[in-house]
């Protein structure tokens, strides 16, 4: 889960910057729904600890979060999966590169 934490906090990444405070933490989609700990390891998401559960910013406020932000957890999701990718050309590019 080192990757997705490299990323830093995704909301802040979107937009919400401003707000972002403590460190980052991997946030899991399933989180507090009573499911078992087996749930998939890639729906991870990385937020800070204020928008992670911290009032009154975080996801784990989820209809504040959503009115406010407009961003439902699949959009942080989406875009965590494109940071991961670009990261991953980004490191491509690097090691094709000579310097
Ligand atoms: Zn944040
Ligand atoms: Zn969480």
């Amino acid at each position: 889960m080192g990757r997705v934490a490299e990323i830093g906090c995704i909301v802040g990444l979107l937009g919400w910057q401003a707000e972002c405070g403590g460190r980052t933490v991997v946030h899991h989609l399933r989180d507090g729904q009573g499911m078992t700990d087996r749930a998939d390891d890639f729906l991870t998401i990385p937020v800070c600890e204020a928008h992670h559960d911290r009032q009154p910013f975080g996801i784990h406020y989820r209809q504040s979060f959503r009115t406010r932000t407009k961003l439902t957890e699949l959009d942080l999701l989406a875009a965590t999966i494109r940071a991961l990718e670009l990261r991953r050309q980004i490191e491509v590019a690097r090691l094709r590169s000579p310097e």
